[in-house]
């Protein structure tokens, strides 16, 4: 990795750090928290995400959407590098590949 590499990647991780950092912060006080259901409906196609994007703990266990911290968007990947047990908290975020569904607990009838 050359020094603009090291930089630009240096960059994507702070900014992902930052956006991190704020989401949490909010959910923590109680502002714009996904019901359990909504969590458990997100997290659920986390596991077996369609695009693969998913890492996972060495006990199994879901952690990441890509590498972690690391949002790829810039990069033409688009993976965000989010916690997703924490991402799937935040009703103002999303997947980046449009896979959770807009209103989880939606009834399809
Ligand atoms: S947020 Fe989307 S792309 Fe990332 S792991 Fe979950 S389903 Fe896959």
């Amino acid at each position: 990795m050359n020094f603009a590499d090291a930089i630009a990647k240096a960059t994507r991780v702070g900014r992902a750090a930052a956006h991190a950092t704020k989401s949490v912060a909010k959910t923590s006080i109680g502002i714009g928290v996904a019901t359990d259901e909504q969590i458990a409906a997100r997290l659920a196609i986390c596991v077996a995400c369609p695009g693969r994007h998913a890492t996972f703990k060495q006990d199994g266990t879901l952690h990441t959407c890509g590498p972690m911290l690391e949002s790829l968007r810039e990069a033409g990947r688009k993976t965000c590098g989010c916690v997703l047990n924490k991402k799937a908290r935040d009703l103002a975020e999303d997947c980046p590949f449009g896979y959770w569904p807009t209103t989880p607990t939606e009834s399809t009838t």
